[in-house]
């Protein structure tokens, strides 16, 4: 479902991500983790074209991200066209990015209904089932400001679901909330796995990560150091960087 071919993503001369290689299969859950400045972010936002990659190639469900093939060149996308294929990938930020002048159930209608141009009613209605699947039945009417910081990061999970994506990327989901709201959220994230969703998940969560990701991705310094499943990564991993990550943050 999303496949990285020695993808490179460069600032100015700073290299940010160097040949990196990354299947994710259909329902498969990956976790990516590593140290601040690792790139794993910005690897992210190359995924659902927010920012250009300079080498390599990128596919999310058998498209080029960001271009179409014609004849031997490619054309990059833009507006109606980028936003059909944008459709396809949800992504839940780490300061969760509502709209703050709309309610819980206007953040969660508003892309099916401006963007998909699906019926208001039909797209409310949804809307409501997902805020009730997020464990947000009763708060549709509420506004960001008048919700926890784990309610608004459920509303923004709800969000990315609405769009009937292909693909959730998760971008340190659960970074910004108060300790005692991590763990609502995570439960909420496992859900949403556990329905199947091909998911990218950036996350500091090692246990999350052990009990819920198919796979494990380690990066440092730009690079994939070494992946595997949870048990190969995170209890016995191959590589000295991995080890030392892992004694910092356990
Ligand atoms: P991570 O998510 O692993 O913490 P990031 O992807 O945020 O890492 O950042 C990787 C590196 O890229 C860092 O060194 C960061 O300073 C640099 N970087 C990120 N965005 C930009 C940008 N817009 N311009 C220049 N450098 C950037």
């Amino acid at each position: 479902m999303i496949s990285a071919q020695s993808v490179s993503k460069h600032y100015g001369n700073i290299r940010v991500l160097e040949d990196i290689t990354l299947d994710v299969a259909q329902g498969e859950v990956c976790c990516l983790l590593g140290p601040s400045g690792a790139g794993k972010s910005t690897f992210l936002r190359c995924v659902n074209h927010l920012e250009k990659i300079n080498g390599g190639r990128l596919l999310v469900d058998g498209e080029s991200v960001g271009y179409k093939q014609r004849g031997n060149s490619l054309h990059e996308l833009a507006g109606r066209e980028l936003g059909k294929q944008r459709s396809k990938i949800g992504m839940v930020f780490q300061h969760f990015n509502l709209y703050p002048h709309m309610t819980a159930e206007q953040n969660v209608s508003f892309a099916p209904i401006k963007v998909h141009r699906r019926p208001k009613a039909e797209c409310r209605q949804r809307a409501r089932e997902l805020l009730s699947q997020v464990g947000l039945a009763g708060k549709e009417e509420k506004f960001p400001r008048q919700l926890s910081g784990g309610e608004q990061q459920r509303v923004a999970i709800a969000r990315a679901l609405a769009i009937d994506p292909k693909v959730i990327l998760f971008d340190e989901p659960t970074s910004a909330l108060d300790p005692e709201l991590v763990g609502e959220v995570l439960a909420v994230i496992r859900g949403v796995a556990e329905t199947g969703m091909t998911m990218l998940v950036v996350t500091h969560e090692i246990a999350f990560a052990h009990d819920v990701a198919d796979r494990v991705v380690f990066m440092d310094g730009g690079v994939i150091v070494e992946h595997g499943s949870p048990a190969e990564v995170l209890e016995n991993p191959r590589e000295q960087r991995t080890r030392d990550f892992l004694r910092r943050v356990l």
